[in-house]
């Protein structure tokens, strides 16, 4: 599981909204993560591990 302090997510890039790790466990090739915005719904795709779906959040263009 993720430590606390481990995920900084930065704000929606698109409203400002909250973005929130969200944990897939149903892919049948394990485990998948997603950041989802709580405000607009805005999303990344499904990726392996966090750190490359918060990367991801966190640098993506508007
Ligand atoms: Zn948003």
């Amino acid at each position: 599981m993720l430590s606390k302090g481990e995920v900084k997510l930065l704000n929606c890039p698109f409203c400002s909204g909250a973005g929130k790790l969200y944990i897939n466990k149903e892919s049948r090739f394990g485990d998948k993560y997603t950041v989802i915005c709580e405000e607009c719904g805005s999303r990344t795709p499904d990726l392996i591990t966090p750190e490359e779906v918060i990367e991801l959040w966190n640098t993506r263009k508007i």
